[in-house]
């Protein structure tokens, strides 16, 4: 970290009550802090950028206590959704107002995490997982935004099983899914229909039989075979490209032409710009030495994309 981190007033402290950890039981102090560090950075980095750019108010519906069955369809239907898969988690939350970052993938001990501060809700997703179980992880998320919106997020299984069951109905809806002939479905279709709906294999399965289309015999032969093909560590066909932040590659651009670089970004929340980076799905370019402090002219500067933006 620069000096200028350690001389700055204290960052906004995201309080570990309101913030929706999976294993926070789980977890240590330092993976915990790790965790929460990362938010605090996306929240100064959040306010910097609202302090130029209009982003999208927050529209995040309060169902506490719903079925999480019922809030998905609610939510889907609130947003105009309809039926269809979702093409993109991540832009739809920011389309509703939430802040997505994200956290290095070195944090492998937390999935994601979310939490609400003066009304404007965040989301944190891990870098280091499948495009399918990032998508899951924002719907997992937004879960907990829309069912467990009190001051203090619930912890423990049965928060965690509403989120999950919550992220299965929103991007699988019942009503579609029923419709779609997959009853006692082989491997071969549930490969297909998981490209359609954009998630991966073992979820698809699991919603299958939690919708009563597999029996109990059919679910386990269809998990243990699905795990010997390599499905229960990552998505072998059609995985999908994951999905990164809209809003914040949009915001680099402007502020790009107007000769803002990552350094100057970088400075003004006083961390380091490959820090920067990590919160931001790798979406800034490195900056390269001699771009230190180049001021707003962008003839001064020399910024170069050495590496073409990935999460
Ligand atoms: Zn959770």
């Amino acid at each position: 970290m620069p000096l200028s981190f350690f001389m700055a007033q204290d960052a906004e402290f995201v309080p570990v009550e309101a913030v929706s950890f999976r294993a926070l039981s789980k977890m240590t102090a330092r993976q915990r802090d790790s965790a929460t560090a990362a938010g605090a950075i996306a929240l100064e980095l959040a306010r910097w950028i609202e302090e130029r750019f209009t982003l999208p108010a927050a529209d995040i519906p309060t169902l506490e206590g719903q079925d999480p069955e019922q809030a998905a369809a609610i939510v889907r239907e609130r947003w105009g959704l309809g039926q269809t898969p979702i093409s993109n988690m991540v832009h739809l939350l920011e389309m509703h107002g939430v802040r997505v970052f994200s956290l290095a993938s070195d944090v492998a001990s937390v999935d994601a995490y979310s939490f609400r501060t003066n009304g404007v809700p965040f989301v944190i997703l891990n870098t280091g997982k499948t495009g399918e179980r990032r998508r899951f992880d924002a719907a997992h998320e937004l879960g907990h935004l829309v069912m467990h919106c009190g001051d203090e997020v619930p912890h423990g299984k049965e928060a965690e099983q509403v989120a999950q069951k919550f992220a299965a109905a929103f991007l699988m809806p019942r009503r579609p899914v029923l419709a779609s002939g997959l009853r006692n479905a082989g491997i071969d279709q549930i490969l297909i229909a998981k490209r359609h709906w954009k998630v991966a294999a073992m979820a698809l399965t699991h919603r299958l039989a939690e919708l009563d289309l597999l029996t109990e015999w059919g679910y386990r032969d269809t998990c243990v075979r699905l795990t010997q093909m390599g499905y229960r560590r990552g998505e072998l066909s059609g995985a999908i490209v994951p999905e990164t932040s809209q809003v914040l590659a949009k915001v680099f651009k402007a502020l790009r032409e107007q000769g803002i670089g990552p350094t100057e970004i970088a400075d003004k929340i006083n961390v380091l710009p490959e820090e920067l980076r990590r919160h931001v799905f790798g979406l800034t370019p490195i900056a390269v030495d001699g771009d230190k402090h180049g001021g707003p002219s962008p003839e001064g500067r020399r910024l170069r994309v050495l590496s073409s933006p990935k999460s």
